[in-house]
């Protein structure tokens, strides 16, 4: 399979082209960033192309590979619903090209979303604090919103904010569409972690994933690179390619 990255030189980039290299049934055959020509991945008969770029650009990225015949595999994060129907109309399930979007590639993280969803509708209160790197340019993180949206679907009952006086804004934190608070932390060290918190009468429930190291999220993203070209259309979270969904 022949792989092009978009993104190389990023954090996330340079360690799924080192994934990419190391894997025996892939071959990495471009690596591109903000300034080089996309043309460089077609030219290079890239049949795979994985993006960890900016929300800015990535839907941009996945427009261009789908009008050149590529496969493609986001990881990047902040997209919007928009984004994201623009890109089921690019990659249409009647189509021969597969996209998958996760805005998280770690097992482990995928298990938390499924755990929270399970146990939601169990308790009446939930709160999700997401942790991430300094460097990180979206708030709150793809993976506490899909957290908070799998959540609700699955509980629609969640008691009403107590809060009448915030002496600081924002100290609630972000409210998602379905009525659960989003607090995102950026501490230097961090790479990317998250606790869902559930409570009800007399007991909580808290479900923690960190992820310590990038390589967390190998693994995923040769699972997507793999699976793509079998999934025709848009593909949205991980827990699709593993059987969770
Ligand atoms: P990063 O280190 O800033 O890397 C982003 C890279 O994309 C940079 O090299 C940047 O180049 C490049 N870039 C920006 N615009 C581009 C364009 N139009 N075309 C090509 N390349 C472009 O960030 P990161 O930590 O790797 O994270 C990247 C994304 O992955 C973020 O959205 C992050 O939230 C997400 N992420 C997802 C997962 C997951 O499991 N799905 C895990 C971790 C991170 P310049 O520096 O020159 O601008």
């Amino acid at each position: 399979m022949k792989v092009g990255v978009i993104g190389a030189a990023g954090r996330m980039g340079a360690t799924v082209c080192g994934a990419v290299s190391d894997a025996d049934d892939m071959s990495l055959v471009a690596g591109i960033d903000v300034d080089d020509d996309r043309q460089a991945l077609a030219a290079a008969g890239a049949e795979v192309a994985v993006d960890f770029t900016v929300p800015s650009a990535a839907v941009g990225n996945a427009l261009w590979c789908a009008e050149h015949s590529i496969h493609c595999v986001i990881g990047t994060t902040g997209l919007s619903a928009d984004d994201l129907a623009a890109l089921r109309d690019a990659y249409p399930a009647s189509g021969p090209l597969g996209c998958v979007v996760a805005p998280n590639f770690a097992i482990g993280a995928v298990l938390m979303m499924h755990f929270a969803a399970l146990a939601a509708p169990w308790f009446e209160t939930a709160e999700i604090i997401e942790l991430h790197h300094d460097n990180k340019v979206d708030a709150p993180s793809g993976t506490a919103m899909l957290t908070a949206e799998r959540m609700t679907s699955a509980s629609a009952e969640w008691g009403a904010d107590p809060t009448k006086v915030e002496v600081v804004a924002g100290a609630r934190g972000g409210v998602s569409a379905g009525g659960v608070h989003i607090h995102s932390l950026r501490l230097r060290g961090l790479v990317a972690h998250q606790e869902v918190i559930l409570g009800t009468t007399g007991q909580t429930l808290t479900i923690r994933h960190d992820s310590m190291d990038r390589a967390s999220f190998m693994p995923g993203v040769l699972l997507a690179v793999r699976s793509v070209a079998g999934r025709p259309g848009l593909t949205v979270g991980l827990e699709h390619l593993l059987g969770l969904a």
